[in-house]
């Protein structure tokens, strides 16, 4: 596999790290000033996360949407379908920061809760 090129965002140094997956799973990762950088790069190569930031529709005409978020990382790959359910909702009860309004949302052990306060 080719050498990919990353900016390891896990503290403010932001080191420019080459990154390379080897034929053995392992990932060679150079760059990097302390070893958060290797596991950064070997997890944006194997399987990266993001955390999930959006907005949920409310029954509210004084706070018609609320800021949302997984509480934890998911799978980058499923932030866009976690989107398309959050799109489909629209909370009903009145809620402040850090309810949980999905619990284990779509099943990938995530919680999606609310920060923001619309009390
Ligand atoms: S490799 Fe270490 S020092 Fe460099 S940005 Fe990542 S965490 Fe910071």
């Amino acid at each position: 596999m080719s050498e990919v090129k990353l900016t390891c965002i896990v503290c403010p140094n932001g080191c420019e790290l080459v990154a390379e997956k080897c034929g053995d799973g392992s990932v060679k990762v150079a760059g990097n000033l302390c070893p958060k950088g290797v596991k950064f790069a070997t997890d944006e190569l194997v399987r990266p996360l993001r955390t999930f930031t959006g907005t949920a529709a409310t029954a509210f005409p004084d706070f018609p949407v609320i800021a949302v978020k997984t509480d934890r990382e998911v799978p980058k790959e499923e932030i866009l379908r976690i989107a398309e359910y959050v799109n489909s909702l629209c909370l009903t009860k009145r809620c402040s920061p850090g309810d949980v309004i999905v619990k284990d949302v779509l099943g990938l052990g995530a919680d999606l809760v609310v920060t923001a306060d619309m009390n």
